[in-house]
């Protein structure tokens, strides 16, 4: 029985942005846009007695593509409409090689241990290689959400759903 999902943000909570014919992240709060598809997976889920996270890289920061405070405003949209236990980003690149930008597992395993999680009851659902990585690493189940824009072949995975309904039936036990 699951109790715990960490979500990827982009492209699992909210829509990717398509700049200049590249699968891409939202830099402003204008091009940030709940999924239907995680809406109403979101309602299904909250009525049960789920802690559910949110772990998400965002190395425009970094880049300075996008500055923390339209990142603050996307969080503050996910605060309002949904009841996560936390939410976590890595705002670093590669080359200031942190603990926590995924596919390393930090966010992950900070997560597990400071709420003392139970990690064959936690699964992590995201849209890239790099997502899967990091579960795998932190030692739970991985669910990859197949898209068009990411078929990645030679995943392992535990799960391959192209929409969040498919796996519905590990949380509610039905
Ligand atoms: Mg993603
Ligand atoms: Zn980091």
């Amino acid at each position: 029985m699951i109790k715990n999902i960490f979500f990827d943000r982009d492209g699992v909570i909210n829509n990717v942005v398509i700049r200049d014919s590249r699968v891409e992240s939202p830099r402003s709060i204008k091009e940030f846009s709940v999924k239907e598809d995680f809406l109403k997976f979101y309602d299904q889920v909250q009525q049960k007695d789920i802690k559910l996270f949110v772990v998400s890289n965002q190395p425009d920061i970094s880049r300075n593509l996008m500055n923390n405070h339209e990142l603050e405003l996307m969080n503050d949209v996910l605060n309002s409409r949904f009841n996560f236990a936390e939410i976590l980003y890595c705002k670093h690149d590669d080359k200031d090689n942190c603990t926590c930008r995924k596919p390393k597992p930090g966010m992950l395993n900070h997560l597990i241990q400071k709420y003392k999680l139970k990690k064959h009851e936690s699964i992590f659902i995201g849209d890239s290689w790099k997502d899967m990585e990091a579960g795998k690493s932190a030692g739970i189940k991985t669910v990859f959400l197949s898209q068009p824009y990411n078929s990645e072949l030679g995943l392992k995975t535990d799960y391959v759903v192209s929409n969040l309904f498919e796996i519905i039936h590990l949380i509610t036990g039905v």
